[in-house]
């Protein structure tokens, strides 16, 4: 299992049965400040761009975009089991899963999507590829632990956590993301204190990838099926647009995963 940057896309390699990736800011048609893969239709940008770029990525994987799911996402913890009844909801910005933070399906005949700034992709599938998900966790939905919950929810489904294989995405890394004490306090109550470091005395550096690393572990989940994206999505603005580090003005990318083999 890894991530390796494939032309415009960062693919998490982790089953020959799964396609999984996230998307760059390389390879789209719009205009800046959302050059020029921008996935969301909720920055400002021009609406046929935004479709022009997630069809692009649907038909990376050969799918068409009426296959994707999307929700409307709240940095909450909600977890929607999708099936081929929800197939392109949200897809063109319509009708989309409402508040949800991740998506667990056993369907083929969709492709699981969700949008990205500086939070964290958690991409989510098994060792025999019967289920796929994908999260998004940025501190808030850290802390709500949506990725126990996930756990959870397949251990549910008959799938146990010692087969559980997560790809942690790219997201905003400790050497940009600065907190304060509130977050400090949340990220302490819920993990501890190992993914923060001091910055000054109100002020900490937090590494999300080891809190959700931590709180994964801990749900059961084996520490040699994580694996973590290697970039940062501030340091890297070359490749990604970072909300923090843009001035809030910016596209946001896209994170997918599906079942191959419809
Ligand atoms: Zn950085």
């Amino acid at each position: 299992m890894e991530f390796r940057l494939e032309g415009s896309r960062i693919v998490f390699d982790a089953h020959p049965q799964v396609s999984a990736w996230f998307s760059t800011r390389r390879g789209g048609v719009s205009f800046p400040p959302f050059d020029t893969l921008n996935l969301s239709y909720g920055v400002g940008d021009l609406r046929p761009s935004v479709t022009e770029n997630r069809r692009r990525m649907l038909a990376s994987v050969g799918r068409p975009l009426d296959d994707l799911v999307m929700p409307a996402q709240v940095h909450k913890n909600h977890i929607e089991w999708v099936g081929s009844e929800q197939r392109g909801r949200g897809a063109r910005g319509r009708d989309p899963i409402p508040a949800t933070d991740g998506f667990l399906t056993q369907s083929r005949d969709v492709v699981l999507g969700l949008g990205f700034a500086d939070c964290v992709p958690i991409f989510v599938t098994d060792v025999e590829a019967r289920v796929v998900g994908l999260l998004h966790a940025g501190w808030r939905g850290t802390v709500a632990e949506i990725q126990r919950l996930a756990v959870e929810s397949l251990t549910e489904a008959g799938i146990p956590a010692r087969d559980v294989l997560i790809g942690i995405g790219p997201a905003i890394g400790p050497c940009c993301y600065e907190v304060d004490e509130p977050v400090r306090a949340a990220i302490v109550h819920t993990v501890d204190a190992s993914p923060l470091s001091p910055k000054d005395e109100t002020h900490w550096w937090l590494d999300l990838h080891r809190a959700n690393r931590i709180l994964l572990e801990r749900a059961g989940v084996l520490a040699e099926h994580i694996v973590e994206a290697p970039f940062c999505t501030g340091c890297r603005r070359d490749l990604f647009y970072s909300y923090r580090m843009e001035r809030q003005v910016t596209g946001r990318m896209g994170g997918y995963i599906c079942l191959q083999g419809r």
